[in-house]
């Protein structure tokens, strides 16, 4: 049965959806929401993190992610509640956002930022920012007010002034062990990877209760970029993605690889295809009428397999780092190929869950780190 499923899928490649598939697919007298969050992933080691600083880590996961879920079970939308999960990491200093951002070669902080709502798959991003203390605002202003998609440095920042964005000095961004970091890496030459294995990215993907999801990301970037390097958090595409019909998504890791797999997108892509096919599958074994009478053990096994195997072929070129997603029906999973990644989940059904390393609490999470 699954081997026809999977089988079948070229055939169906080609199926294109009517754009009033974008709509909610979900009963509406059954509000339901789901959201995750991450802090970055990376070589994070149970041994080496003291308990007081994975208390700290947790404390603040818990921050973003009862602050998301606020507004998700008020009946806000998956957008604001991306924002609102967001900017308590944008605002701590132990993620690499916002405030707590790495530095680059030159010794600035330059933040990277988008947004993406599966409404109608509207989309912000910002680039190369040093002055927004929200990047993450600013990228949901280009989405919703502004007929652009992708605005960097000075321009961006121009903009944020029309549009009333709380700003604040360069040196707010700053932090001693991120510029630690970035001396380590020029005193031994090492490579951005070498030093600064733990990413630690932030991003949000929320499904609200009117069936809308929205995914968002934002970022430090690398130790020591330069020659104005942009990794994966603000494409959209790569590091963010949201469509009604599939999934939002996002992406945290060596941003290089996550552009060049497209990972966000692709993974959105093939659980359209797959869903399409499945359906397709049981209403040929005569067992179906319609796709909300999918298996929901199959469909979850499905969802985890797609998001597996974008994740593997980031691994394949040499990548690494994790992913969010939530799907349609409310299923929050994560995938990384590293040892850790700084997680947290929440649904209507009253789960709440935060977690650091590979295989802790939580199934529905898939994990094969490489070192
Ligand atoms: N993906 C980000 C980048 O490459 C880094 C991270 O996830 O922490 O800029």
């Amino acid at each position: 049965m699954k081997n026809a499923m999977f089988a079948a899928l070229a055939a169906l490649f080609a199926l294109a959806s009517p754009l009033a598939a974008q709509e909610s697919a979900m009963p509406p007298d059954e509000p339901k929401w789901s959201i995750a969050i991450h802090g970055g992933a990376g070589t994070l080691d149970p041994d080496r993190m003291t308990a007081e600083r994975r208390a700290e880590y947790e404390a603040a996961l818990q921050e973003a992610l009862d602050a998301g879920a606020a507004v998700l079970a008020d009946g806000g939308s998956a957008v604001d509640a991306v924002k609102a999960a967001i900017i308590p990491m944008e605002n701590s200093p132990l993620f690499n956002a916002g405030k707590g951002a790495v530095f680059t070669w030159e010794g600035r902080n330059e933040l990277d930022a988008s947004i993406m709502d599966g409404r109608d798959r509207s989309a912000g991003a910002v680039t190369g920012v040093t002055t927004i203390r929200n990047p993450i605002l600013l990228a949901d202003a280009v989405r919703s007010e502004s007929e652009h998609v992708f605005l960097m440095g000075k321009g961006a920042e121009s903009f944020a002034a029309t549009q009333g964005i709380e700003t604040a000095p360069p040196e707010y961004f700053a932090t001693e062990s991120r510029r630690e970091a970035l001396e380590r890496m020029k005193a031994r030459e090492l490579s951005a990877l070498d030093v600064d294995h733990k990413f630690g990215t932030v991003g949000a993907v929320a499904l609200d209760s009117q069936g809308n999801l929205a995914a968002g990301t934002s970022t430090g970037g690398m130790t020591g970029k330069r020659w104005g390097r942009i990794g994966d958090a603000p494409v959209i595409g790569a590091g963010t993605y949201a469509d009604n019909r599939s999934c939002a998504v996002s992406a945290t890791g060596w941003g290089e690889y996550f552009i060049r797999v497209g990972v966000a997108q692709e993974i959105c892509s093939r659980l359209r295809f797959v869903e399409s096919e499945a359906f397709a599958a049981m209403m040929a074994d005569g067992d179906a009428t319609g796709p909300a009478e999918l298996d929901d053990d199959l469909r979850t096994e499905m969802q985890q397999r797609v998001a597996d195997a974008v994740m593997a072929e980031v691994k394949q070129l040499g990548g690494d780092g994790g992913v969010i997603l939530v799907t349609p029906e409310g299923n929050a999973l994560y995938s990384f190929n590293t040892t850790g990644m700084y997680r947290g989940r929440a649904n209507s059904e009253g789960l709440s869950e935060v977690a650091i390393f590979g295989g802790e609490a939580e199934a529905g999470a898939s994990n094969t780190p490489d070192h």
